[in-house]
């Protein structure tokens, strides 16, 4: 458990904090709503703009696609590690994926702001909508999306009843359901991250630990079954975004198909 435990210490606050959004909503993040049923995504613009006419994202154009960290197959990393209990090993992966993404997060939100970033978009027709205390699905500015997932997370991955840290304790029979809910969210994170914010990930000079986690996180996902990414589409957003960036990956070998 000493991973786990470490990983807990390593984790930080979001940047910004839920309570601070311009519209004064709190609370969205309770309860869990069921997985699966908000992914809703409305086409933002006319029906005439491009599912597969527009220029191509830069994450699927040469060198930027084949930019990554890791070489060799991800299913040496993703496998559990002999005598490691199978929800603890998702745990300490999830807490890492977390971490990771709000480094990468953190290091953009000079860009991903209210006036930039006004959708949660993810691709050319593909916003991401958000469930609020009424389980409608609201439109919100990508930051703060993004802020209210993190602080959600951070809040559930604090808390002793959903990820267990004592000896002595067992994880709840909720848990598969909860991991697939946190996985959806963080790919939502990955999705926008790759639409709206490549460019900047380039300048930074970090894109190939970017494709690094991504994939990871994909052959993760793949591997205990978090992750479907037709599921997190609607029409409209399928082959858009970085569920294309998937597809072209098993193709070119770098994940297994
Ligand atoms: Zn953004």
């Amino acid at each position: 458990m000493s991973g786990f435990l470490n990983s807990i210490g390593r984790l930080r606050a979001p940047k910004r904090s839920p309570t601070t959004t311009p519209t004064g909503q709190t609370g969205f993040f309770d309860p869990l709503p069921s997985p699966g049923l908000e992914f809703t995504s409305p086409p933002t613009t006319t029906a005439s703009s491009t599912l597969s006419g527009g220029p191509k994202p830069l994450y699927l154009c040469q060198p930027f696609i084949k930019a990554a960290l890791v070489k060799g197959s991800f299913k040496t990393i993703v496998t559990p590690p002999k005598y490691v209990d199978v929800n603890e090993w998702v745990a300490i992966n999830l807490f890492d994926f977390y971490h990771n993404l709000n480094h990468f997060y953190g290091a953009l939100t000079d860009f991903c702001t209210l006036q930039n970033c006004p959708t949660m978009s993810a691709g050319p027709t593909l916003n991401f909508l958000w469930p609020d205390q009424n389980q409608r699905l609201v439109s919100l500015p990508a930051p703060t999306y993004i802020d209210f997932v993190m602080s959600w997370l951070q809040k559930l991955l604090d808390d002793e009843n959903v990820f267990p840290t004592k000896s002595g304790r067992d994880f709840p029979s909720s848990f598969a359901y909860t991991a697939k809910h946190i996985y959806k969210h963080l790919f939502r994170i990955f999705a926008h991250l790759y639409h709206a914010h490549f460019e900047q990930i380039v300048h930074l000079s970090v894109e190939a630990h970017f494709n690094s986690l991504f994939a990871h996180f994909l052959a993760f996902g793949k591997e205990f079954d978090l992750l479907v990414v037709k599921d997190l589409m609607t029409p409209q957003g399928m082959g858009q975004g970085v569920s294309e960036l998937g597809e072209r990956w098993r193709e070119m070998g770098i994940l297994e198909s």
